[in-house]
């Protein structure tokens, strides 16, 4: 049986999951004075969700995804297999529960509600992200380039406008842009073959390959506060006595501890069951990315192209291109779908990649909630703790999470 961490005295707490949630979870309990022991069924972080996705660090322009046109827009297409939103596996029994719950949530006072909440997060999230780089040596290619999101028509340029307003009212920094100030504020965009009428521009924009932070962070973790990150091990039961978790059946054997954290993204269903009051469905929206070399003309800021769904970044000597939202379980990614997402993104920054070269392809599922924002919060027994459910910006809200997750547990201890 593995021995939680030894290193300090506290109380000691178990997260599961090395995702970029646990990792940041496992963080703060650990400066907390937690005695932190991470159980991890791969063989390495950051090996699930969070391993290639966009890297972008989104903290102004967040909104949630329920919202009142949403379901409009993507019923035009729900049979279009070429469209960058595929709502079509909603229609599985699976998803109907889910997919109520989400509809439900497409109201303007509830899109304001769960936005106004995500940018909270996402506020603590940069905050932190100040403090914790400034506090240890973490090498993800960080940068604060600022970011464009382009638009194709006026009306959805003045709609994007007013949702601007909205968010800047929890401090968020935009500026509206024509496109000859897009183009001049990025120039990979000069020969661009996609109409734009003009863009949102969010200068506090950042971008960061998630799976190095999280690395990186596991290894200060290990050496620096004394983690144990038990990797290869399945927690397969959550071992309970009345209203308490005693321990977590692992394929390893039975790991003890006072508080226990399921930071287990879109498997925490498999975990928690129907059982616990609270709890929220996640269901998992899948996406692709795409991570070619860089070229002469790679982008300098993020760029987002709302008419073809999808955002072109650089990361490092990389430029990584993000594209497609389907219900679906399916791990596979078609050669059209990799061909389609090429040339959008060749069309857009003909310069900015070896397009050419078959690039790194990676598929990924966002945990996603009805409401967009994470369960943060005790669950069902008195000491389990969940984190999960961070959708499309688990990588942007990871941090703030963990904050309000340590605060959570303060509160109720
Ligand atoms: C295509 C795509 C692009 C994205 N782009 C961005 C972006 O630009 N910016 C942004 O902020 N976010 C982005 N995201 C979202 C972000 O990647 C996720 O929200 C985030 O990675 C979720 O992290 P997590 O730790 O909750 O989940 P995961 O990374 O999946 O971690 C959960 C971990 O729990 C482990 N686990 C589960 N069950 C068990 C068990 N029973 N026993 C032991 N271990 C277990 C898993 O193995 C896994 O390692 C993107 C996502 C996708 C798919």
């Amino acid at each position: 049986m593995p021995a939680p961490s030894q290193t300090r005295t506290g109380p000691t707490a178990v997260v599961v999951g090395a995702g970029i949630i646990g990792l940041t979870s496992a963080l703060y309990l650990a400066q907390a004075g937690y005695r932190v022991t991470v159980v991890e069924r791969e063989s390495s972080a950051c090996a699930v969700t969070s391993q290639a996705n966009a890297g972008q660090l989104l903290y102004d322009r967040i909104g949630a995804m329920a919202s009142p046109g949403f379901l409009q827009s993507t019923a035009k297409n729900l049979f279009n297999r070429d469209h960058g939103v595929q709502i079509s596996g909603l229609l599985h029994p699976k998803r109907w529960s889910w997919a109520a719950a989400f509809a439900r949530q497409c109201t303007d006072t509830a899109w304001q509600r769960n936005t106004q909440g995500l940018l909270e997060i996402a506020r603590r999230s940069r905050d932190a992200m100040v403090r914790v780089t400034s506090m240890y040596s973490l090498d993800f290619d960080w940068r604060k380039p600022g970011k464009i999101v382009l638009y194709s028509t006026k009306e959805g340029l003045a709609a994007a406008g007013k949702t601007a307003d909205f968010q800047r009212q929890f401090g968020g920094e935009h500026d509206i842009l024509n496109a000859a100030e897009c183009v001049a504020r990025e120039p990979a965009l000069t020969a661009s073959g996609r109409d734009f009428v003009g863009g949102v521009y969010l200068p506090n924009a950042e971008v960061g390959d998630c799976s190095k932070f999280g690395t990186a962070l596991a290894d200060i973790l290990i050496k620096r506060l004394g983690v144990q990150i038990i990797y290869g091990a399945e927690v397969t039961k959550l071992v309970r006595e009345a209203n308490t978790i005693r321990a977590l059946q692992t394929t390893q054997g039975l790991i003890r501890g006072d508080t226990f954290v399921l930071a287990t993204g879109g498997a925490t269903g498999d975990l928690t069951g129907g059982r616990f009051a609270g709890k929220k469905q996640i269901t998992s929206i899948k996406g692709v990315t795409l991570t070619f070399p860089c070229a002469q003309n790679a982008p300098d800021l993020s760029v987002t192209d709302t008419a073809g769904k999808f955002v072109v970044l650089r990361l490092g000597n990389r430029v990584r291109v993000a594209g497609y939202a389907m219900f679906s379980h399916d791990q596979s990614v078609s050669p059209h779908l990799v061909r389609q997402l090429t040339d959008k993104a060749r069309a857009l920054m003909p310069g900015a990649a070896i397009y050419d070269q078959p690039p790194d392809v990676w598929v990924g599922f966002r945990p996603t909630t009805p409401d967009d924002l994470p369960m943060i919060a005790r669950m069902g027994p008195d000491n389990l703790y969940v984190n999960a459910g961070h959708g499309s910006l688990g990588w942007t809200l990871a941090l703030g999470s963990a904050e309000i997750l340590l605060n959570t547990i303060r509160n109720a201890t």
